[in-house]
């Protein structure tokens, strides 16, 4: 008879926490917003993490509750952003593609180091060593991070230490922008071709100790420009994509010809070797 009672008991007991799980199930679900799928059967499935969410269903749901813009895909581009608007019911504006670019031509030819660096091959590690084995310490450390660091094989090193980027692969995620730790990287969209291939601030007689290449200072780009979209910053010059024409009358006049109108750019020495 006791066994009967614990039965009952252990029955009813399984019974009633049965149903208020039920219950509790029900009343506490969080409901999926549908759009969150269709999203996601949208993006290209790259999980790279560019959009700045853990991979693609992050960012699917950050765009359903508000929290990223239809656009946030660097990978998926104009084409994706008009598909997650549409699922979205808003409008969308056509931004262009971007790529990577190099902003540096201190290659092993044109920039001496400063000592013979053996540690790890990996350009943050060097950065953090003595600020680095360049001569320049704003210049390419050379040692292939951004390569690594990209996740669509778009950038390889040159034979003479250079990155360069293959616009057919790269798709403007910057992953390689923020793997520089000499912010050398930059992104472009394929009209923005004119470029000072240089970020070093230092000043003219320095630079020049250092690098054949690399941008003095001098400002005579922004003195001659006619669209006014060179400006000298604390000895660089920096130009205005906005204003600039593509004339090409500053990458002329750059005594150092530091600007350089279209990429990848060949170095001097490439050409001289491929002669
Ligand atoms: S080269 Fe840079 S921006 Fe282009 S796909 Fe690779 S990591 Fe992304
Ligand atoms: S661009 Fe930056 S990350 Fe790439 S090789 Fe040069 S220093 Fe290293």
């Amino acid at each position: 008879m006791a066994y009967l009672y614990a039965l009952v008991s252990m029955g009813a007991l399984g019974l009633i926490f049965g149903l208020s799980l039920g219950v509790a199930a029900k009343k506490l679900a969080v409901k999926k917003d549908p759009r969150v799928d269709e999203i996601l059967g949208v993006l290209p499935g790259a999980n790279c993490g560019a959009c700045g969410f853990p991979g693609c269903s992050g960012f699917a749901s950050a765009v359903a509750a508000g929290k990223a813009p239809v656009d946030g895909c660097p990978v998926g581009q104009a084409a994706v952003a008009h598909k997650v608007a549409a699922i979205m019911g808003v409008e969308c504006g056509d931004s262009q593609p971007k790529y990577a670019r190099v902003l540096c031509l201190g290659d092993r030819a044109n920039a001496s180091d400063l000592f013979r660096y053996e540690g790890i091959r990996d350009c943050r590690a060097a950065a953090m060593t003595g600020g680095g084995f360049k001569g320049c310490a704003y210049g390419c450390l050379g040692l292939g991070t951004c390569v690594a660091a990209c996740p669509f094989d778009a950038i390889h090193m040159s034979p003479n230490g250079l990155p360069v980027v293959d616009d057919s692969a790269c798709t403007g995620c910057g992953k390689c922008v923020r793997a520089c730790p000499r912010n050398i990287i930059e992104l472009r969209t394929a009209e923005e071709t004119v470029n000072v291939m240089c970020k070093s601030h230092a000043r003219g007689p320095e630079v020049k100790q250092v690098c054949k290449v690399g941008c003095i200072g001098c400002g005579i780009c922004a003195k001659n420009c006619p669209e006014k979209a060179i400006a000298m910053h604390d000895n660089l010059a920096v130009i205005d994509q906005s204003k600039c024409t593509r004339c090409g009358v500053c990458v002329q006049k750059c005594p150092v010809k530091c600007i350089k109108n279209g990429y990848p750019v060949t170095s001097e020495t490439e050409i001289k070797e491929a002669v």
